[in-house]
């Protein structure tokens, strides 16, 4: 992550934050750190696009702690407010601003949430709250009932914007926008953010500064993507395989379906496979429990759905499996994102079956090339493997397969996918549909 040489002192930082970033670790500004921080201290609105693990929450929560710090008030009230998709972000998120604001005096911040009982959190608020980290349902809960006010909300960040502004989320983050004042700061950052959506954050920006350090919806650096193709009768053993055989420290893997992530559990329990799941029909403390056995490798696989793909940061997550392909593009860039987080390389090896063949036309047209596919390994030893040619029909859309003859030249520039096309090998579904799912 170089980024030029400049240093966390030139960005008009004070010398506390600076202090309790470089006690965390990090030595210099991450690119996205480096442009958005100065921009952000000039209270000037900001759309910040950048990889996975490169740093994105300093990235907002430093300019946002020094505005805080210099207008301190002799009574907390809601002053900054910062909106996530996921409780275990939320929490996360809280974490990092106990970090970085350690050595700032007087600033109160609390984590709000659902799927655990409210009191404690009631009463925080009663005490009295400068920055506020919440998830939409709970958040407008308590604010309906009168416990909590936004009416002195300066700065709201939203991270993971595209998908707090796609479907599931948007009316609930309606109602939050509508109930802070319109004179504010808006900081929208994420890994990923589609045309549309982007239009959609403009109306509630004011003449907002994009920043971006990467193309936007790249995947993170470092990592070394691979792709079996194999019949979804063949997965579990397909799964064990790649656990028998790789070297594999922390590793995600991700089920489309909360009932799946269950079932990928069990079995590998039946072969002596020690793994959690998380995913949101699980009790929000046996989450937080999967979380963290995780995180201190209590066991070293973790199934999780979507409700673990974007924003959690693990350190040391060597492989993300997926199970299954996501059936939104923007997902996976997000999935793998999980592995390769500050400066660090990982390998994300994903599975596909006949019928996820859109996903990944999908995916590919996201990230602009092909996902390098693992032959040899596609069936277990037992089956046949597939003849080429059938391979070949599995990647492409049906419109541009002119004879399953097989005769074109394999690497041929044609294998690229499509920007932009209309096409896409039918399905039909478009941006925005199936995406999101709401409260999580
Ligand atoms: P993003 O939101 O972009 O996915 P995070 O904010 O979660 O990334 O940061 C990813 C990891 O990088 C975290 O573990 C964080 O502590 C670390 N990190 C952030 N900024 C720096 C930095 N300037 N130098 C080194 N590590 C950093
Ligand atoms: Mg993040």
């Amino acid at each position: 992550m170089t980024n030029g040489g400049v240093s966390f002192d030139q960005l008009g930082l004070r010398a506390p934050i600076i202090r309790a970033v470089s006690e965390a670790g990090y030595e210099e500004p991450t690119p996205i750190q480096r442009d958005a921080i100065p921009v952000a201290l000039g209270s000037r609105d900001i759309v910040g696009c950048a990889q996975t693990g490169t740093g994105k929450t300093a990235a907002f929560c430093l300019p946002l702690l020094q505005r805080i710090d210099e207008l301190a008030e002799d009574v907390p009230r809601i002053r900054a407010l910062i909106v996530t998709p996921t409780r275990e972000l939320a929490a996360q998120i809280g974490e990092n601003i106990g970090k970085y604001g350690k050595y700032l005096d007087d600033i109160w911040h609390t984590v709000i949430f659902g799927g655990v009982k409210e009191g404690k959190q009631i009463k925080a608020l009663k005490e009295g709250v400068d920055i506020l980290v919440a998830t939409p349902g709970r958040l407008l809960d308590l604010m309906n009932r009168g416990f909590l006010s936004l009416k002195h909300v300066e700065v709201l960040v939203l991270d993971e914007a595209d998908q707090m502004l796609d479907l599931g989320f948007l009316p609930d983050v309606k109602r939050i926008v509508a109930a802070v004042p319109k004179r504010r700061q808006t900081l929208l950052f994420s890994a990923t953010m589609p045309d549309p959506i982007r239009e959609l954050a403009e109306t509630m920006l004011n003449n907002p500064v994009s920043v971006a350090v990467a193309p936007v919806s790249a995947p993170a650096d470092r990592v070394a993507q691979r792709l079996f193709f194999v019949d979804r009768t063949n997965k579990k053993s397909l799964l064990a395989d790649i656990i028998k055989r790789q070297q594999l420290t922390r590793t995600l893997v991700f089920s489309r379906t909360k009932h799946g992530a269950n079932a990928i559990v069990k079995f590998l329990d039946k072969r002596g496979i020690t793994a959690a799941a998380i995913h949101g029909n699980k009790s929000q403390g046996a989450r937080t429990r999967a979380l963290a056995g995780f995180k201190d490798g209590k066991f070293r696989i973790l199934v999780a759905t979507d409700i673990a793909a974007r924003g959690i940061d693990v350190s040391g997550v060597s492989h993300v499996i997926n199970y299954d392909l996501p059936n939104v593009a923007e997902t996976y860039v997000h999935r793998i994102g999980r592995t390769a987080r500050a400066g660090e390389s990982g390998v994300a090896l994903s599975m596909c079956d006949v019928e996820e063949r859109d996903y990944l036309i999908d995916i590919e047209r996201l990230l602009g090339k092909h996902i390098e596919r693992v032959v040899e390994h596609a069936f277990p030893p037992s089956e046949k493997p597939p003849r080429p040619t059938d391979l070949e029909a599995k990647r492409r859309p049906p419109k541009t397969r002119k004879s399953s003859s097989g005769s074109r030249p394999r690497g041929g520039a044609r294998r690229g996918p499509r920007r932009g096309g209309g096409g896409g090998g039918g399905g039909g579904r478009g941006r925005g549909r199936g995406r999101g799912g709401g409260r999580r």
